[in-house]
């Protein structure tokens, strides 16, 4: 077996069933993606728009492609014919561009709201009070072409596991303040999506749906 089949293997052994794996495929060219999707990964996970549409454009259409990097709003329009899902939502205008493009292109597109869950100051992502105050808007609920699905968080980049499990924690606490307040009627609004190679377990512990996986199994980044 090549080593990205057996790498997907043993991360399937770690990840429940009800958790879905991301694979973060970005810098990795469309060979080798390949080699994943013949080992029966088929959700990938990009973090440009152009680099995830020329890999959409030349891959098996069963793939689902979902983003999660930083979104600028002139590049929504290359990805929302064919996304599955948005992980990387931190401002409302760029809310509102996905739901104008995804209106006219006929579609629904499925969104998480990111939240800076970090120490970090580069990470992207709102504030729990900037949410409320978005959702307490009338406006958002005007937007008939996005669906909201859940929260997303990055957790800081450090080896102290309590920070990143309080951070989970913090996230998971963001994720039932929202249902309860504001998606208690949406059952589509069930997923958290957060932890990655270093920290998945500890994610899935905390209450991870989805986690977003790419050294694990594509070796790391900056070797390749
Ligand atoms: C790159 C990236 C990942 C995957 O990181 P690994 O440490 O390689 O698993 C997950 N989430 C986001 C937002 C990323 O940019």
């Amino acid at each position: 077996m090549d080593t990205i089949a057996e790498n997907i293997k043993q991360l399937r052994e770690k990840i429940p069933a009800n958790v879905k794996l991301i694979a973060v495929s970005k810098f990795k060219p469309a060979s080798i993606i390949k080699e994943a999707y013949l080992a029966g990964q088929c959700v990938f996970g990009e973090n440009k728009a152009q680099e995830m549409t020329e890999k959409y454009q030349v891959l098996p259409k069963d793939i689902e492609w979902h983003f999660i990097g930083h979104l600028q709003t002139n590049k929504i329009k290359y990805i929302i014919p064919y996304v599955t899902m948005i992980h990387s939502v931190d401002s409302m205008k760029l809310l509102r561009e996905i739901n104008t493009l995804s209106e006219k292109n006929n579609r629904i597109v499925d969104c998480l709201i990111q939240f800076h869950i970090a120490t970090e100051a580069s990470k992207f992502g709102f504030s729990f009070s900037e949410v409320e105050d978005a959702l307490s808007d009338k406006t958002f609920y005007q937007w008939k072409n996005i669906r909201i699905c859940g929260v997303m968080g990055m957790a800081t980049f450090t080896d102290n596991q309590s920070l990143i499990r309080s951070e989970f924690k913090t996230l998971k606490t963001y994720f039932l303040r929202l249902k309860e307040n504001y998606f208690i009627d949406q059952p589509s609004f069930k997923e958290i999506s957060m932890g990655m190679t270093d920290d998945y377990l500890i994610a899935i512990e905390e209450g991870a749906t989805m986690v977003r996986i790419g050294s694990a199994i594509f070796g790391s980044r900056t070797l390749n």
